[in-house]
């Protein structure tokens, strides 16, 4: 197979035509325009749930998350305690960095989620979001370390909440934004130099900024800003949150050059973005209301107990899981997973501790019966949820019985609370105004493609495509074999006829990941507890 045939992979995490469309028409992101005019695009489909850790995954694996096992930040609960987070030790399926690597091509992956711990590869991969701030072990191979530089940040931790209407708000905006912007430059940097020590067949870097932006400054950039928000702050916010896309459009445009002009680029989201709901849905609540959950009679006297243990046993035991719920009777708890996605858990036995739902018919009963309620439900005459699904209908795999029994999608107007068991069931109602961290913006499920190069038709506006058929298509640019199980068809009527005539796509049997689905990817508690600080901050816990 030729040499020169090489692909570069830039991650714009959460981008969405909705506002890219708007920032090129502006003129602020001339190099994203002529990619996109020199060959072709669309919408691309994210995972359920539209979320970061599960969409990168089957980027990188071509698989769905009922065959990768990465469903969101967490693992499954084990009984009903939250799972812990996921890692790189999460993923069952092989990602292209060990499939590409293997076939002897050099790869390197920077920031794509989930990387923590980094894996040997055969060319140098970079952490994800997910490792713990101040960690040593976050490139391979380690003698890359200098080349991240000193002040090396992978995430910036945004401020606790942003509102509007608070009276430092515009400087604590500015602020992120400036940090924000920093992040973004020295990334560029870093990246640019791991291009020239280790030059790539495949580079896969992906840049956090437009997820970071969108989730509070949505509403400054597609409309008229946030309820209550001075017409002034938000302008000069529009503004200072524009100048990170123009330098993104640059760094998009550097790191173009440096791979080389038979280098072919693909411009990838992992979801897509859109104003954020204006309700909350109580679940939790909801379920309780019909009988389907239950608080303890007695949750005042247990609280007081358990506050009065000694510290380790109390830390283990005041949990609202522990104090709240009364598991013997409850047959069903809900858990998000992003603004708009949740899990629905049935109590079943033998599974949960204090399960009560016989496996078999009266599961199957009890899951149709809440599933046809869920579709049901309305707020205010409008209905709730756009998907009520078990979760057999929505993955596909020998992980799909560790996801949630239901899973929910809302309506665009309508959210989730994160680990929202207490406050829900403390709350009065089903239904909330929405407040969230002063989020404007939320995730949705189409994202973006970009496809640009030699062997790229400038074919313009194209189909959706879903995100797994990346991987497949990758592996065909570079003139390699797509192992089986893949799920999607590699995106080969891109490709001029030229190009097209060499690139047969040939398949092979696929191998299993040599380690998979292992526990304990953080060395200490402290680790563990310093991610999550940071997707506290990123409003992904509570
Ligand atoms: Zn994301």
């Amino acid at each position: 197979m030729s040499a020169t045939r090489r692909v570069t992979v830039i991650g714009l995490d959460g981008a969405t035509f909705n506002l890219l469309d708007r920032l090129r028409a502006a003129g602020d992101m001339p190099e994203l325009d002529r990619l996109m005019r020199a060959g072709c695009h669309g919408e691309l489909r994210s995972t359920f749930p539209p979320l970061t850790p599960p969409a990168w995954s089957s980027f990188m694996t071509g698989k769905n998350p009922g065959k990768h096992g990465v469903v969101s930040f967490r693992r499954p609960p084990i009984g009903y305690r939250t799972g812990d987070f996921i890692s790189a030790k999460s993923l069952r399926a092989r990602t292209l960095w060990e499939i590409v690597g293997e076939a002897g091509l050099r790869v390197g992956a920077i920031n794509v989620v989930p990387s923590y711990p980094v894996q040997p590869v055969n060319g140098f991969m970079v952490a994800c979001m997910l490792s713990p701030p101040g960690a040593q072990d976050i490139i391979y191979p380690r003698e890359f370390r200098p080349l991240l530089g000193d002040d090396y940040v992978i995430s910036l931790e945004p401020p606790k909440q942003l509102v509007a209407t608070d009276p430092d708000y515009r400087t604590q905006a500015l602020d992120y934004l400036g940090r924000l912007r920093r992040l973004g430059l020295s990334r560029r940097e870093v990246a640019l130099r791991l291009m020239e020590k280790s030059p790539c067949d495949l580079l896969a870097l992906i840049l956090y900024e437009p997820d970071r932006v969108q989730h509070f400054f949505w509403k400054h950039l597609v409309g008229s800003g946030p309820e209550g928000g001075d017409a002034a702050v938000v302008a000069e916010l529009a503004e200072a949150a524009r100048a990170i896309y123009r330098d993104l459009d640059q760094t998009i445009g550097a790191i173009v050059r440096a791979a080389g002009p038979d280098a072919t680029t693909l411009i990838i989201s992992d979801h897509g973005f859109g104003d954020a709901p204006d309700r909350f849905v109580y679940v939790n609540r909801w379920l309780a209301d019909r009988g389907w959950l239950h608080v303890h009679r007695t949750w005042r006297l247990r609280l007081s107990a358990v506050r009065r243990l000694p510290d380790r046993l109390r830390k283990r035991l005041d949990t609202v899981e522990n104090i709240f719920v009364d598991w013997s009777r409850t047959v069903a708890w809900c858990d998000a997973m992003e603004t708009r996605s949740a899990g629905l858990w049935l109590n079943v036995k033998g599974r949960q501790t204090e399960g009560c739902v016989e496996p078999g018919a009266e599961y199957e009963r009890l899951r149709d019966e809440i599933r046809a309620a869920l579709a049901d439900l309305r707020d205010d005459g409008r209905p709730v949820f756009d998907v009520v699904a078990r979760r057999e209908d929505v993955y596909e795999g020998p992980v799909t019985e560790q996801a949630p029994d239901l899973l929910l999608y809302c309506k665009p107007s309508h959210g989730l609370r994160f680990n929202g068991l207490r406050p829900e069931l403390r709350a009065r109602a089903p239904f909330a105004r929405f407040v969230e961290y002063g989020f404007t913006g939320a995730h949705q499920p189409s994202g973006i493609y970009i496809a640009a190069g030699p062997s790229i038709a400038p074919l313009g506006r194209r189909e959706t495509k879903p995100i797994e058929a990346l991987a497949p298509t990758i592996l065909a640019l570079l003139g390699l074999p797509i192992p089986d199980g893949m799920d999607a068809p590699p995106m080969i009527e891109f490709l001029t006829p030229e190009a097209r005539e060499a690139t047969p796509v040939r398949y092979v049997a696929d191998t299993a990941r040599a380690e998979g689905g292992d526990e304990g990817a953080y060395e200490s508690e402290q680790d563990r507890e310093q991610v999550e600080a940071r997707l506290r901050a990123l409003g992904y816990v509570e």
